[in-house]
């Protein structure tokens, strides 16, 4: 890939290589998608309710503080990345400990918050996103998770067309680039491919899940938000981490690459994201396997890169996260469990 252009990109490749790595995945249910339930109605929205009963009852105590966007333990850290400058900056918001339920919360905050002001209330737009969208996402999510943090980074935004299509999202570093003779700075720039949300079928409102970044989104929203929230984290690190260190070579050189070991302990911290691939052209279904299911020898079905339909292979290898499946024509791939669907082994 060209130097200077970020290389920042999400295509969903079934990886061929032999590298594998360790973690569990997880495999969420529940990925921001809204319910019915009372415990699931934001808690903003719960406390505007008992504000509103308080003033109706006459109350004379003093209105209470609007609850903070982000758990005690964010809060701290983006307080006091505010006098940080540097890679200490992404290296604070790594170690950030927040509960399941804390993250639970922020991401249902942003998640409703999306849904009302960038898709007037739909969790399944049937219109292409546009740039605006693109842009008031991530205003979303740097106001409510990073409190302003992305402020000082200046990026632009884009959709993504051109000659990117097997990408979800890139996020580019800011550059300078010689144009007509004069070097000229370009910005950082977030871009996030449209067309490949767009072409997700929609079916009497609802999407067949997808695996993104280690999670299963169950609408367009969470798609979106999952793609931008994962760039995003490319631009802090493009924006506080010199390019000697994302760029380093050799012994624990992966520490500020993209994807790499501070990258992914972000994205977990903040996120839960457990991996970096965005799979938008296979529906997980109820014929997905989870790791418990598979060992080694069993028959599974899937769709390798460049078909569209599933083939099938057999497991010769299994890690806490990904399987290795040996195709019937002989390839090889090292997949995510949730991508392999089960095979009848009688036909
Ligand atoms: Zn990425």
């Amino acid at each position: 890939m060209p130097r200077g252009t970020g290389t920042l990109n999400d295509p969903y490749e079934l990886s061929s290589s032999e590298e594998e790595s360790s973690g569990p995945i997880e495999i969420s249910s529940d990925e921001g998608s809204p319910d019915d339930s009372d415990d699931d109605i934001p808690i903003m929205v719960k406390y505007r309710k008992r504000k509103a009963a308080a003033m109706d009852e006459g109350a004379d105590t003093e209105p209470e503080p609007e609850p903070p966007l982000q758990c005690d333990a964010l809060r701290d850290a983006l307080q006091e990345i505010e006098g940080m400058t540097g890679p200490d900056v992404p290296s604070r918001l790594s170690q950030v400990k927040m509960s399941p339920a804390e993250r639970d919360r922020m991401l249902k905050i942003v998640y409703q918050r999306v849904c009302d002001k960038g898709f007037k209330g739909e969790k399944n737009p049937s219109d292409s996103a546009t740039r605006e969208q693109v842009r008031a996402v991530c205003g979303i999510i740097n106001e409510v998770i990073f409190n302003g943090l992305l402020d000082r980074t200046p990026y632009i935004v884009g959709l993504n067309e051109e000659g990117t299509e097997s990408k979800a999202g890139d996020c580019r570093p800011a550059d300078w680039v010689v144009k007509r003779g004069k070097k000229v700075f370009m910005p950082a720039r977030i871009q996030f491919n449209a067309g490949k949300l767009a072409a997700i079928v929609v079916v009497n409102g609802e999407i067949g899940p997808r695996l993104c970044n280690g999670l299963v989104c169950r609408d367009k929203v969470s798609i979106m938000l999952s793609v931008l929230m994962h760039e995003i984290v490319h631009l802090l690190i493009h924006a506080f981490v010199p390019e000697d260190l994302r760029k380093a070579t050799g012994p624990g050189s992966s520490k500020w690459a993209p994807h790499g070991t501070m990258f992914m302990a972000i994205v977990q911290a903040l996120y839960g994201h457990t991996d970096f691939k965005v799979a938008l052209d296979t529906v997980v279904t109820s014929k997905s396997l989870n790791k418990s299911m598979v060992s080694p020898g069993l028959s599974v079905m899937l769709k390798v890169p460049g078909s569209s339909v599933a083939t099938r292979g057999r497991v010769t290898k299994v890690n806490p996260k990904k399987a290795k499946v040996t195709m019937d024509t002989g390839d090889k791939f090292i997949v995510p469990y949730a991508l392999l669907q089960r095979a009848d082994p009688l036909n």
